[in-house]
């Protein structure tokens, strides 16, 4: 208990950093996607040589810290050859101390893993991958727009497998309209077949200015609603958990020893370093992200940013630590926020304590994994305005 409250004090304040690259750019556009990125692909070589010139500007933003993890995102970073990445962390480990760096993840779509591009990506540093599955049923996969067969995911993760990687997440979506539980529950079964080491599910939410948006405007497809979400998302949680895996996050679930260590720094506070268009970076102080126009990033990079008031402090944590199966630690939140606040915390949380949504145990306030599904709802009650 004392262990885990230094080590959250710790992280809090910040001791460890995370560095991330965003390559903004793929083959095709997901139905569901709402990402910065571009299917646009000939700028991406003036786009990767701004990004090192951009580290080289931009590393004293958290220079004075540890680097403890490495994540490549997108976008689609397995359109570039595994070379560049090993070129990216060449380049970081010049800038910052890197002998604490415990993760380094690659995110790919499952049609990239060649056996000559897991080949060359065994030549570098990267040590886990996170491959965008989504789904392993082919007509689900063809609704989404994804460019990969169920058959070419599971090649792909086996590929990765026999290679020697020994780190492998992949990512799921529930909640689809047109496929219902049964189809849910053959894509679940097939994930932990694969025996990978996390999993990350998430509830599909339709955002405008996706296709998905467009087809529900012209009623060609539907949300689902409430009663069948909440199924899917039992379901989901419940074959997971019987399969071993830990429900450690909202979306999240891993073996053990296996929980993503970079994603787990941004919930903990951790100060990170964002590369890239459209890229994020926070500093303990001030969050800032670089403007989402590529032909703008290449030509010289501009930033917006924030500095955060003690109440987004609060607010953050309050919402990072209820997403986590953790919760809150009221002891730190009495000694970083003071007697007062950790109080009225506990008084807001009163009534979903009553209803069973929030559990108060050992001085720690946490939302029991079968409730995550509603989160969002609790956490913007407790959030100090
Ligand atoms: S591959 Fe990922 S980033 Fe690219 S369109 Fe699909 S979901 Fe979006």
């Amino acid at each position: 208990m004392l262990f885990f409250f230094l080590f959250f004090l710790c992280t809090f304040v910040g001791d460890m950093a995370g560095l991330y690259f965003h390559i903004p750019f793929c083959k095709r556009i997901c139905a569901y996607c709402d990402f910065f990125r571009s299917a646009d692909l000939r700028c991406m070589p003036q786009t990767i040589e701004a990004m090192h010139q951009e580290l080289g500007e931009s590393h004293r933003f958290i220079s004075d810290r540890k680097l403890h993890t490495i994540y490549f995102g997108g976008g689609t970073p397995s359109l570039l050859h595994p070379s560049e990445f090993q070129r990216f962390i060449d380049q970081a480990a010049g800038l910052f101390d890197c002998s604490s760096v415990e993760e380094i993840t690659i995110e790919a779509n499952p049609d990239d893993i060649t056996s000559e591009f897991v080949s060359e990506l065994r030549l570098t540093s990267v040590n886990r991958v996170s491959l965008g599955v989504q789904s392993f049923d082919d007509e689900e996969l063809k609704f989404m727009n994804r460019r990969h067969s169920a058959e070419e995911a599971v090649r792909a993760v086996r590929r990765l497998q026999d290679s020697g990687v020994e780190n492998i997440t992949i990512d799921l979506i529930f909640g689809v309209d047109g496929f219902d539980e049964n189809v849910l529950r053959s894509s679940v079964e097939r994930a932990i077949e694969l025996d990978v080491q996390h999993i990350s599910a998430y509830h599909l939410t339709i955002e405008p200015s996706t296709t998905f948006h467009r087809r529900l405007t012209r009623g060609q497809m539907r949300e689902i609603d409430e009663r069948q979400s909440e199924k899917e998302y039992l379901l989901v949680e419940k074959m997971l958990r019987e399969a071993g895996y830990e429900h450690y996050e909202v979306s999240n679930y891993a073996r053990s020893g296996f929980r993503s260590k970079h994603n787990s720094s941004y919930w903990q506070g951790v100060h990170y370093l964002g590369i890239g268009p459209g890229a994020h970076s926070f500093n303990g102080e001030e969050r800032r992200w670089c403007s989402q126009s590529i032909a703008d990033y290449i030509a010289g990079r501009r930033y917006e940013g924030e500095r955060l008031s003690e109440q987004d402090h609060f607010n953050e944590y309050v919402m990072t630590s209820l997403r986590r199966a953790e919760g809150i630690d009221l002891d730190f939140v009495a000694s970083r926020f003071g007697d007062g606040k950790c109080a009225k915390l506990i008084a807001h949380a009163e009534r979903w304590r009553e209803q069973g949504d929030l559990v108060l145990n050992d001085r720690r306030l946490y939302i029991p994994t079968s409730k995550f599904l509603i989160s969002d709802s609790i956490i913007e009650c407790l959030f100090e305005v």
